[in-house]
């Protein structure tokens, strides 16, 4: 193995940066050359190679979003698409591929490894919704993210005696809603992986209401469902004065937070440290705080899972 290259793929996540700085520099210090893709898969078709330097990810360890971009790309997923990839690798010199993204982009890494390209994956999104690791590059940032927004906005929910209904980002996963819910004390956390009842929320809201509270907070993942269409649900049903914020795209943003660095460090630098030891097809992960790696088929295969005692502890905390 001489030469290995990095890409970044599917949404974009604070850490990618920090990530990349990683593999550069640990396969700079293995006695590897390393070059950048950009655009994610779409650079590898279109050879669009950048030479990386230890000098090249100076001054990015803090910065949000991915100095080597990223795209969905369609082609790649049709096996001419791959072959095309493949002749630009081979025209490079380039051995092995390291691939920062989701579980789409490990299909096509996957897809590499089985046509000859050893790749290795690093799980980056803010979603968490990887099923091979406990938890992804981005996550903790953007949930730091939420959870500043949702203090804000309890202080004007507080002045006006709201309800605030915030959706917040996840796609089909509720691990930013739960996780923000819980550290914001949201009276009540709607994730796709639990039942939900827009009558037991306006109970909930009436309880407290009871005993004196001035606002509630609902947090919404995306997953579930519109979060406009829940705070028009209580809206009419209970008639409280309900608001809804939507906290969208700001929560991809932002410098990553210092979690977020040191586990986009430590799997950076393992996703070299296993190239170089041979391995291929597999992803980076985390279980029970240790560093591991699961195959690309399994990480993709199994069904992700959410901590619902998490969950049952917001609703006994939020009453
Ligand atoms: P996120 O979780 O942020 O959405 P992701 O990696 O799951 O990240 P996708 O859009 O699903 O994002 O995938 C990224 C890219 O990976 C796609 O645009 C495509 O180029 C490639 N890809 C996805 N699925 C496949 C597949 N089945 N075969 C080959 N390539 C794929």
């Amino acid at each position: 193995m001489k030469k290995i290259a990095v890409l970044t793929s599917g949404g974009d996540a604070p850490g990618m940066n920090t990530a990349i700085r990683a593999v550069v520099r640990r396969g700079i210090f293995r006695g590897l050359d390393v070059c950048g893709v950009k655009n994610g898969y779409k650079g590898l078709i279109d050879g669009n190679f950048v030479s990386m330097s230890l000098g090249s990810v100076g001054d990015i360890i803090h910065r949000g979003g991915t100095i080597l971009q990223s795209t969905r790309c369609e082609e790649f997923k049709t096996v001419k698409g791959q072959q095309r990839a493949l002749k630009e690798v081979e025209k490079e010199g380039i051995d092995g591929l390291i691939v920062i993204g989701g579980d789409g982009s490990f299909k096509g890494a996957r897809k590499l490894t089985i046509k000859g390209l050893p790749a290795i994956g690093i799980p980056g999104t803010i979603d968490n919704d990887i099923a091979g690791t406990e938890y992804t590059i981005g996550f903790d940032t953007a949930v730091n993210t939420a959870v500043e927004a949702i203090d804000k906005i309890r202080d004007t929910a507080a002045s006006h005696e709201r309800t605030y209904v915030i959706e917040v980002m996840g796609r089909d996963a509720g691990d930013i809603a739960l996780w923000a819910g819980m550290c914001a004390g949201a009276e009540s956390i709607i994730i796709p992986e639990a039942h939900h009842d827009v009558e037991d929320v306006i109970d909930r809201i009436k309880q407290g209401s009871k005993r004196g509270k001035m606002h509630s907070i609902i947090v919404v993942a995306e997953g579930v469902g519109k979060g406009t269409e829940i705070g028009n649900m209580i809206k009419e049903k209970a008639g409280f004065d309900t608001k809804v914020a939507i906290l969208g795209h700001l929560q991809r943003g932002g410098a990553p937070s210092a979690y977020d660095r040191m586990m986009s460090s430590q799997m950076g630098a393992k996703a070299v440290d296993l190239m170089v030891e041979g391995e291929k097809g597999v992803m980076v992960g985390l279980k029970n705080g240790r560093l591991i790696h699961t195959s690309f088929e399994e990480a993709v295969k199994e069904s992700h899972m959410i901590d619902l005692s998490l969950y049952h502890l917001a609703r006994s905390l939020s009453i």
